[in-house]
């Protein structure tokens, strides 16, 4: 095995992260009229994220970690709940798989206040 520093290792993880980018708006640009396309460019972002361990961080929330459809208006329906906490509950109309996040965004901006 050919051994790769520390600062390598970051470096491609950063060139992975960046292709990710790449794949995820080419799967928007196709999203919508060759839906089987996006899917490809989903699946193969979402293997390069696994292999380098790249953070998706808000990237998560465009696409379906199990039927890899980039979600559109027509493939998504989004919802809220309240309990426990305040979540946003994604659902995916191709397969049914529901994602739930948390609302970061809206407690990040309240806890500035105190
Ligand atoms: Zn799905």
């Amino acid at each position: 095995m050919v051994r790769i520093g520390k600062r390598e290792k970051e470096h491609q993880r950063k060139v992975a992260s960046e292709r990710v980018d790449v794949l995820l708006s080419l799967a928007e640009k196709f999203a919508k009229d060759r839906p089987e396309r996006a899917r490809r460019y989903v699946e193969l972002a979402w293997e390069i994220a696994k292999k380098h361990r790249v953070r998706l961080g808000k990237r998560k929330r465009r696409f379906c970690r199990k039927c890899f459809t980039y979600w559109t208006a027509g493939t998504l329906r989004v919802r809220l709940v309240h309990n426990p906490y305040p979540m946003v509950v994604y659902r995916c109309l191709v397969c049914g798989e529901e994602y739930r996040f948390p609302y970061v965004r809206e407690k990040k901006m309240r806890a500035k206040k105190s």
